[in-house]
């Protein structure tokens, strides 16, 4: 028998979460962000549950052309544009949108030979300075790109740098339209946090969204507001079981540097997870975990392929116990990844993108 540990995906959750964005904004198209393999789940694994989307966004040209295998013929759009002038000869070939975001993608669009004409989403940097031209520069490169006989149309987007906090977005927002106001073309600015937030809002709404991290039902502000807030829905469960059980008398510890000691006699589990399959080794003593459904905690340092759990609240708990490190229980119960990554000093983001190949992932109802 193989190791117990399993990450199983939840196709339907994957399909709630889409139809929660378009019920937050029911005019806009949506791009649903597919970067790092789809946020670590597997493209190939979310796939279905996203069909309903208009579009998929990514930064790899091997995710957008394994998208075209899976047989979507939608619009894909890389996020970051191409990184060298032989991409847009596959952009041509898999009729990709490309952002655009310095002079050097318009010199490479420029000598490039193709019959298709290119969608453009030119990219703005209104303060986050990751990507894209400033406002002092924008119209410039619009009137370059405009001029090209390889672009047929171009698009404005800018990406937010605070848009889970309050009036995080104002002077971006102020900055891109005011750029923008008169030059023709479609707009995408919010992603997760700024279209649940405000996405219906008269200066946030915009032709296209970006939701990334809604999609996989995680908050996109924790702690403020939680994924019950939100009604989202897991769409990964780390889970595995317990492989021993050891009674500790008053005075034991637990683990590499005895970080727990019991105070008073406890029962706990050994877990079969561990940092190597991508659960954090910084998580503290403490951090929730479900056994058997029931709520918990860890107990000591988590060792590369093993780490403990307090049985008290479980008292049936025995060898062979479900334990889920994040996700959803058999009984239904549910524990945020955001309250896991909370623990770590991270978002949900991070694990779900860190969750090892060791680890089996097992569709939901596919019988895989
Ligand atoms: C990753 C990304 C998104 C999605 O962000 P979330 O916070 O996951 O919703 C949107 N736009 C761009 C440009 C991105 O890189």
């Amino acid at each position: 028998m193989p190791r117990p540990i399993i990450a199983t995906i939840h196709p339907e959750a994957v399909r709630h979460n889409l139809e929660r964005v378009r019920q937050a904004v029911p005019d806009a198209k949506l791009w649903s962000v597919v970067k790092a393999n789809a946020y670590g789940h597997g493209i190939e694994n979310v796939f279905e549950g996203l069909r309903a989307t208009d579009g998929f966004a990514m930064l790899d040209l091997e995710e957008a052309q394994r998208l075209r295998a899976l047989g979507w013929r939608g619009p894909i759009l890389l996020l970051e544009g191409v990184f060298e002038p032989r991409d847009l000869e596959l952009c041509s070939r898999l009729s990709l949108w490309h952002a655009v975001h310095c002079d050097e993608q318009i010199d490479w669009l420029a000598a490039h030979k193709t019959q298709a004409g290119h969608r453009i989403f030119l990219k703005m940097n209104s303060g986050m300075n990751r990507l894209g031209f400033t406002p002092e520069r924008f119209r410039a490169a619009y009137a370059r790109l405009n001029a090209l006989p390889q672009v047929d149309e171009i698009s404005f987007m800018t990406h937010f740098s605070d848009a889970d906090v309050d009036h995080g977005m104002d002077h971006q927002l102020q900055v891109f339209h005011e750029t923008t106001l008169d030059l023709p073309g479609e707009r995408s600015i919010s992603n997760s946090a700024a279209t649940l937030r405000y996405g219906t809002e008269g200066n946030v709404r915009c032709d296209w969204v970006r939701p990334g991290i809604v999609l996989y039902g995680s908050s996109p502000d924790f702690p403020t507001h939680d994924i019950a807030h939100w009604d989202l829905q897991p769409t990964m469960t780390l889970s595995s079981r317990i492989i021993a059980t050891q009674d500790l008398k008053a005075g034991d510890c637990v683990g590499y540097g005895s970080r727990f000691k019991a105070e008073a006699p406890l029962r706990l589990g050994v877990v079969a997870c561990g940092y190597a399959d991508g659960y954090p080794r910084v998580c503290p003593t403490g951090t929730p975990v479900l056994v058997d459904g029931v709520r918990t905690r860890t107990l000591g340092r988590v060792s590369m392929d093993m780490m403990a759990v307090d049985l008290s609240p479980v008292p049936k708990a025995r060898l062979g116990s479900e334990v889920t490190l994040w996700g959803r229980a058999s009984n239904g119960a549910v524990l945020p990844i955001d309250e896991v990554a909370a623990a770590a000093g991270t978002l949900g983001y991070e694990l779900m993108c860190h969750v090892t190949p060791r680890v089996p992932k097992v569709i939901e109802g596919s019988g895989k």
